[in-house]
């Protein structure tokens, strides 16, 4: 789950890493009487789950209260790459002397969080990583020694963060940084860019911070700061049902049991020249209020034409499923081609069951590619 930059900051202040004062608004008048209550400059800020919003036009200083709302006018309801703003951050301006770069992300490769440190921030790391390697100094933490305060020191050197009054501030935000990472369970706190001030003062003007979405349960604070009206639709609705669903962008709706399972029905729909339209996996059960609610997720989506069902007996016996989707298409109207491969065990009597019993709409398919080719057939000729 990623969070926004005044959310990211919020933690930031928890774990002690130095960040401006501010107040979210919805409005122009919120900004207005946002900047009163700060005093002095500020600077309006879009609130957008996407990155280079300075160069899109959605961070702009604000000399005077008025300034803070007609540019929190003109930033509200803007669009930047697809995401539309519904929120402004007006914080404190900052004076710059310095930026610099510091994240904390996990390197799947390595297994273990990677620091990255430099003090050429303010632009795009990628930027920075291709033309200018050297100065990026990078550093692996092994989990389960944890974080060791030398570690933060050779970061500051390797970097060439050489004012020993900057080192001593950038030495303290490098652990407590870790310690958010930890202690929030994310993927991803990235500080760029962190400031010097001109009078010597190190802190956070922006935030970037990702959390494990299968931590969240740890951590209902932050599950909470979850934008509802931000995200997909159908995935919105998959998490309220409690059906493990990813949104895909083609047009043959998928069911399975077992992640393995979709994965490859994923594969083989895409072989016969199919697009799949998500990754739902039924989990063991196959009882009809499941499978009614992940219908009801799929056939949300106006692009889905077809519907393959890929079910493998196993200690969920093929019997059951098919009482399941049957009980589940009487409770709900489908008039989308729906095609179901039934294997394993109890596979027969399971087909049998649904060739017996099943609207006209329903196909029994018995391999894999098969059902694949059928589905994407009947879902082309619509
Ligand atoms: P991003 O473009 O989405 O990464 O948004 P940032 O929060 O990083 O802001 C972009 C740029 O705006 C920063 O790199 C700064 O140069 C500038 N900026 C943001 N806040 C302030 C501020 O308080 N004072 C000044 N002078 N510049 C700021
Ligand atoms: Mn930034």
């Amino acid at each position: 789950m990623d969070l926004y930059e005044y959310q990211g900051k919020q933690l930031f202040a928890r774990f002690g890493i130095p960040v401006s004062d501010g107040r979210l608004a919805t409005s122009s008048e919120e900004a207005r009487s946002a900047a009163e209550e700060l005093g002095g400059a500020v600077v309006v800020k879009a609130q957008v789950l996407t990155g280079g919003r300075g160069k899109a036009g959605g961070i702009k200083l604000a000399a005077s209260p008025e300034d803070a709302a007609s540019e929190a006018e003109g930033i509200l309801g803007m669009d930047i790459r697809g995401h539309r703003v519904r929120h402004v951050w007006i914080e404190k301006a900052s004076d710059i002397a310095k930026e610099y770069y510091l994240s904390v992300t996990f390197d799947r490769g390595e297994k273990k969080p990677l620091f990255m440190l430099t003090t050429e921030g303010g632009v795009d790391i990628e930027e920075v990583a291709e033309s200018n390697p050297e100065a990026l100094a990078r550093l692996h933490i092994d989990p389960l020694v944890g974080f060791q305060p030398f570690q933060a020191r050779w970061l500051c050197f390797t970097a060439g963060v050489d004012d020993p009054d900057e080192q001593k501030q950038v030495i303290g935000i490098v652990g407590r940084l870790y310690e958010a990472f930890v202690g929030a369970d994310a993927m991803l706190c990235e500080i760029n860019p962190l400031i010097v001030t001109p009078a010597g003062e190190v802190k956070a003007l922006d935030s970037k911070f990702t959390v494990d979405d299968n931590a969240l349960y740890r951590h209902p604070d932050i599950a909470e700061m979850r934008d509802v009206e931000a995200g997909d639709p159908q995935e919105r609705l998959a998490r309220e049902k409690g059906v493990t669903y990813v949104k895909l962008d083609g047009e043959i709706g998928i069911l399975g049991n077992g992640a393995g399972l979709v994965m490859s029905t994923l594969d083989v729909i895409a072989q016969v020249g199919g697009r799949p339209a998500n990754f739902c996996d039924l989990g063991g059960g196959g009882d009809a209020e499941g499978v009614v609610d992940a219908l009801e997720v799929i056939t949300a989506d106006p692009q889905v034409k077809g519907i393959l069902f890929n079910i493998f007996g196993g200690i969920t016996r093929g019997d059951e499923v098919a009482r399941g989707i049957l009980e589940a298409l009487e409770r709900m109207t489908i008039d989308l081609p729906i095609v179901v491969r039934l294997d394993g065990t109890n596979a027969e009597d399971g087909r049998a069951m649904l060739a017996e019993a099943a609207p006209s709409n329903l196909h029994v398919e018995e391999t894999m590619l098969s059902a694949a080719e059928r589905v994407v057939e009947l879902a082309g000729s619509r």
